[in-house]
């Protein structure tokens, strides 16, 4: 049996630049949209707590890296509970204050909005958002 060629393209590793930390990886990239692709890491500490501080708080959403971001788009990151409630109260934050409708008792006026259990462990951070939220009233969407 003969030896094969010595050269071996194949073994030359493919790089990727990310758009954040600007450094070359040997992993594949997180594609954000047509323009941007960041590595996993960058994903985890920075891109992640953003979506995390826009759906605790209307003033950090929406999440844009070029464009718009949404949870759903990376589900490799998110429960798919973040992504349900992320998507909730998107539809709050995209109604005008003027037309949103709060219900005091949302598990009285609408059976299909129940408490969710987290699955994750909260951050100091969104604890804090949680508790301070508790007694407000919970958003419910009306036409
Ligand atoms: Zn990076």
């Amino acid at each position: 049996m003969e030896a094969g060629p010595s050269w071996n393209f194949d073994a030359v590793p493919t790089t990727y630049k990310c758009d954040l930390c600007l450094e070359h990886k040997t992993q594949a990239l997180v594609q954000l949209n047509n323009t941007a692709a960041i590595c996993k890491p960058c994903f985890i500490t920075d891109l992640r707590p953003k979506f995390e501080a826009a759906k605790a708080n209307e003033h950090f959403w929406p999440v844009t890296f070029g464009t718009r971001l949404h949870p759903s788009s990376f589900p490799e990151f998110f429960t798919e509970d973040f992504i349900a409630d992320y998507t909730e109260k998107e539809k709050e934050y995209t109604t005008a204050i003027g037309k949103r409708v709060y219900c005091a008792a949302p598990e009285m006026a609408h059976t299909s909005v129940q408490p969710k259990r987290r699955r994750s462990t909260p951050s100091k951070a969104s604890v804090s958002a949680m508790t301070t939220s508790v007694a407000l009233p919970v958003f419910c969407q009306s036409n």
